[in-house]
This record gives C-alpha cells, structure tokens and sequence, in this order.
C-alpha cells in the first residue's frame, strides 16, 4: 500500500500524469471512483474527441491568473500530443479553427492513455472513492484514505476535474480537499453551458428552437472590472429554453447572472442601406426583405414583427440606423445558465495564486499538485481544455 505517487482521478489529466510519473520510475497509482477510467473523453466532441487545438496560446483560457498557463502550455505543446496520437496510428482530421478530432473514436484516445499508463506500470484501480487526504504524521508524504483502505505515498496528484456532469461522476472533492489544506478557491461555474432566457424572451423568441445562424457573441459586462471580454464569431441557436449552439457556449463562460449578452446578428454588413437608397417603399415589408437575405426566413420575419410591436417604425434616415445599430447589438437577459448538468466545463477552481507554474505544486504543501479542470485554468470551446489537461499532467508527471 506504499507508493511513490498516488494521482486522483483517472480523466484525461489524471491517466496522463500517472504515466509521466510512472515513464520516471516512480511507482504511480492511479485512483477513479467511477467505473471506467477516462469517461468525459468518452463522450467528448461528439463521440470524436476534439483532443487539441493548433492555435493553442494562454489567451484561450479563463483564469484569474491570465498568465499561469503560459508555461506548462508552452514545455507540452499540440505538436507533442499529435506525436503521441500519431506513435499510436490514431487517424485524426482539423475540423475548422485549427481543431483536432479522432477520424473514427474517442475510445482510440482513452485506449492509449490505457496503454501508456500499462506500460509505464501505473497501478490503476476504478470504483475507488478517495475520501481524505492527510499529512503522513511528521514523516514527509500523505495518507491517502480510501473506500478500499489507506495508501501512503510522496506525493499525491489531485486530478478530480470540476463540477459539470454529475451524472459522469464530477465531484466537489479537489475543491474541498485543496481548501482543508488552506488553499483559496475561486468560486466555480459553469462554463461552455446554454443560456436561459427569461419568460418574455421565452415567449418572444423559442418557438423557433432549431433555427441557427452566425452571429458575433460577447458577454457584456456592467461591473467596472478588467477582465477583457472576446467575441466570437460562431454560429448561435435557438432553443426551447433559450440560446445555445458554439457562440453562445464560448460567450458563456465569460457571462455572469445579471449581465446581458450581445449578438450581432448580420457581422460586418450593413442589411438595411438600399432602404437607404430608396425614398418610398420604407416599412416592415422592406425590412423582412433585406433581412431574409441574412438571416433565416422564421428569424427575419419574428425579428421585424418584434421590432414593429416595440415601435411604430421611424423610416427616416436616422431611424434606419436606429434598425441597423439594433440588429448588430440583441442584447437579451439571460436568467441562468442550464447549470452543470449541462456545462462542458467548470470556470474557476484552486487559485493559481499558489501553485507554482511550472510543476503545478502547491506551495502550501509540498509534494501536493493539482492539474487540470480543478484548477482555475479554463479552456475555450475547441480542444483548449484537453490540452490544458495534457500540459498540466506532463507538468506535474515530470516532476511528482
Ligand atoms: C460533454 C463534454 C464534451 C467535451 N468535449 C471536449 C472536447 O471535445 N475537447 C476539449 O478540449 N474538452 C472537452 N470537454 C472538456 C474536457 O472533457 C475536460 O476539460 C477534461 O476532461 C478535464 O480533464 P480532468 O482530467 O481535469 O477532469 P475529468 O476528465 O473530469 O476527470 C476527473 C476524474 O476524477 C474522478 N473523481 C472525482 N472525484 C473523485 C474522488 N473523490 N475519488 C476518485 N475519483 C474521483 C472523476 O470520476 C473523473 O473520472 C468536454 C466536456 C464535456 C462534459
């Protein structure tokens, strides 16, 4: 029951650090309650893994600490895991913005986490809950309490990944466990998760659930904060209890309660000037025209009818631009987010502030590392989280 390093967790990060560890001789095991090891890679990008991303750079995370990432990220790069998938024949293909996903399964990536990890000799055990961790008497290193019984090892990895999905076995316990030890927890939230809109915007707008189009999505911030706040340009789309689709789960992460979101719905046209040109003929009727030709036929013709229940039509000049300034600024409400059943990932975590950067150890405690979702370190939609999983892992793995 005496090991050099027991990892929490057996998801994407947990498996890749045990066998980094395991690759230096250490002798490594790997812990999971569920009752498989690497369940959300399971049911990642669609069944395909969209396991990293080629533009990968620390502006595509959220953290408090916009920095932290930088180094890990830059000592295990998308070039390095390509090189593992292609060591294991894995065919992979680059969907749009520099995304990389398996050509056939997500099984093929946990079945090399697998492999790796049986040839490093990691030690791995499902259907084991780690319940406390605690400082091995005076002697430095921890025991690690279990629903099978206690291990004792150097160093302990905590690797439990964040709140979204109970149901895939997400547990608080990496936040819980880093705050017994005195480290400081920026409040998590869900992240990458449908926005719910309120009962009038229901009633305005979801009925048209399934109708999708591009837009430029942001969250809209009121507090005076600095957070920098991107736009993505993706596509948007109605749902029964609100927004969703990829640029509505990117804006998310970055939404609070309380806030507005903004969509530009016609990006870098201007839909209304031959309204403009012409001197009769300005009403709704011309509106939906032009509007048809940028947006889908059911979102044209409730945007107008929206619009022309709020306001009588002002069909001069300045009016018109009153429309055009409208239709590239929607500006909903949200109520909630679909919360964490539904969110991809968890914003917020164990603050970096004490974690050293390069290894991901605390500083509280050494001999303690945290790698991951659990840590504040959140990814944009498209492999920016699984990459952040390897980075940290690798990080963590060379020196655990
Ligand atoms: C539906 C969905 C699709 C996604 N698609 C993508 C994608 O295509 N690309 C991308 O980059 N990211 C994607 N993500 C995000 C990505 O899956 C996560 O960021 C990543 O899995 C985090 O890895 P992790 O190892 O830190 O945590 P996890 O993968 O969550 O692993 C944590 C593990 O710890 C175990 N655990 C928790 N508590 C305990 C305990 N007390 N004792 C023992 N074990 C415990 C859990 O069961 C789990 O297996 C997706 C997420 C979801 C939900």
């Amino acid at each position: 029951m005496q090991y050099d390093v027991v990892v929490l967790g057996a998801g994407a990060a947990g498996m890749m650090c045990a066998f980094e560890a395991g690759k230096r001789g250490r002798r490594v095991l790997l812990l999971e309650h569920g009752d498989r090891v690497g369940r959300k890679i399971l049911i990642s990008g669609g069944g395909r893994c969209n396991f990293t991303n080629l533009g990968t750079k620390a502006e595509n995370f959220l953290s408090e600490n916009p920095h932290f990432a930088k180094s890990a990220l830059a000592r295990f790069t998308p070039r390095d895991f390509i090189a593992l998938v292609e060591k294991h024949r894995i065919k992979y293909h680059e969907k749009t913005l520099g995304q990389l996903f398996c050509d056939d399964s997500a099984k093929q990536i946990v079945a090399m986490l697998e492999k790796e990890c049986a040839e490093a000799r990691v030690e791995t055990r499902c259907g084991v809950t780690v319940s406390s961790v605690r400082r091995d008497g005076d002697v430095s290193g921890f025991v690690v309490e279990t629903s099978v019984g206690k291990f004792t090892c150097e160093s302990v990895v905590v690797a439990t990944g964040g709140l979204s999905i109970p149901a895939m076995g997400a547990t608080a316990f990496g936040y819980e466990l880093a705050r017994e030890f005195g480290h400081a927890i920026v409040e998590p939230r869900a992240g990458l998760v449908p926005l719910v809109f309120s009962v009038e915007d229901k009633a305005r707008w979801c009925d048209l659930a399934g109708v999708a189009f591009d837009v430029v999505a942001r969250a809209v911030v009121q507090e005076k904060t600095r957070r920098k706040i991107p736009a993505f340009r993706e596509r948007l789309l109605v749902t029964h209890r609100g927004v969703s689709g990829p640029a509505v789960l990117q804006a998310s992460s970055y939404w609070r309660p309380g806030e507005e979101v903004s969509f530009d719905m016609a990006p870098g046209l201007e839909v209304f000037r031959p309204l403009l040109a012409q001197v009769s003929g300005r009403d709704w009727n011309s509106a939906y025209t032009v509007l048809r030709t940028v947006l889908p036929t059911r979102m044209a013709e409730r945007w107008v009818r929206v619009r022309a229940n709020a306001s009588a039509g002002d069909w001069t000049n300045a009016g018109i631009a009153r429309l055009e300034s409208d239709l590239h600024a929607w500006t909903p409400r949200p109520d909630g987010s679909e919360g964490f059943a539904k969110a991809e990932v968890t914003v917020g975590g164990v603050d970096t502030a004490e974690l050293d950067a390069r290894t991901m150890e605390s500083k509280r405690v050494p001999g303690m590392y945290f790698i991951g979702e659990v840590v504040d370190v959140t990814g944009w939609l498209g492999g920016y989280n699984f990459q952040w999983a390897w980075a940290s892992a690798v990080a963590a793995g060379a020196v655990a």
